[in-house]
């Protein structure tokens, strides 16, 4: 439960990128993860994990181009999870867009069970155009669409297309009433190319998530985008993402601009009713 002896304080704060595992995972310390997650998130004070799980997570199907079966059994397994830790958890369905048809049956049914994003999984440039139906839907049912992006091409990667923030910008430009969260702004990618990349894209909101905790990448970000377009957000590590909040607060964000990126641009990004937690305290 977030209290004023969380870690960072009692406001709300929503954590934008999450991911929660699965006995069908291939791993024996699966609820042990989660458990720790769960834990670390009340200590930091997260109000909300908005999670995603991806497939089988390479272990039936390949963790970024997963069998429709281990897609829908990944679903069926977050939005039970979901219900069951309902004061903390929120969930993106995730979907392989090579597999249109499935892809579009499964976000429609992720929304009737509650989803409130949905998570693109990496199989395809960002500008392909089998992402299209996939956005266009995501865009009708109000539904922001997380993708992941690696700048850094130095070689393909089986099973993935590796995008940049240039090939966002692109798909982002398509569908101009659908929110994006660019990935892990910290991880994977080039903050510094992906910054100017992403500038003139007004409906691209980076998350904070991602290792990566280099010197400056908070203020650049800021200075390109401004506090109103960016998501805090832990991914995998959440000692980065603690560690972010706490630079944030050192490099002197205002007390409004430290509120949208701990829980209010993702209020306004998800469904009106997505986080009743913040809304209480939004009115008071
Ligand atoms: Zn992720």
């Amino acid at each position: 439960m977030t209290h004023a002896s969380s870690l960072c304080g009692p406001a709300p704060l929503i954590d934008a990128h999450a991911h929660f595992y699965h006995a069908l995972a291939g791993r024996s310390d699966w609820a042990r993860v989660n458990g720790a997650r769960l834990r670390a998130g009340d200590r930091i004070g997260v109000t909300y994990h908005v999670a995603s799980i991806l497939g089988s997570y390479g272990h039936t199907s390949p963790t970024y181009f997963p069998s429709p079966a281990d897609v829908t059994a990944g679903n069926d397994i977050m939005a039970a999870f979901a219900a069951e830790e309902q004061r903390r958890v929120r969930w993106y369905v995730a979907v392989n867009p090579n597999h249109t048809a499935h892809a579009l049956a499964e976000i429609r049914r992720g929304a009737g069970q509650g989803a409130i994003g949905v998570k693109l999984l990496a199989s395809r440039r960002a500008d392909d155009p089998l992402l299209d139906p996939v956005c266009a839907l995501a865009g009708a049912l109000g539904l922001p669409v997380l993708h992941h992006i690696w700048q850094h091409r130095t070689r393909e990667w089986p099973n993935q297309e590796i995008s940049d923030g240039c090939d966002l910008a692109r798909l982002a430009v398509r569908h101009p009433g659908v929110a994006f969260i660019l990935a892990h702004l910290g991880g994977g990618g080039d903050w510094a190319h992906t910054l100017p990349a992403v500038r003139d894209s007004p409906n691209i909101y980076p998350d904070l998530s991602g290792s990566g905790v280099d010197r400056g990448m908070l203020d650049a970000a800021l200075d390109a985008l401004g506090a109103q377009r960016l998501l805090w957000a832990c991914d995998l590590t959440m000692e980065t993402g603690l560690a972010k909040l706490r630079a944030l607060d050192v490099i002197g964000l205002d007390e409004n601009d430290m509120a949208d990126i701990r829980w209010r641009n993702a209020a306004r990004l998800f469904p009106d009713d997505a986080f009743p937690a913040c809304e209480a305290v939004r009115v008071s």
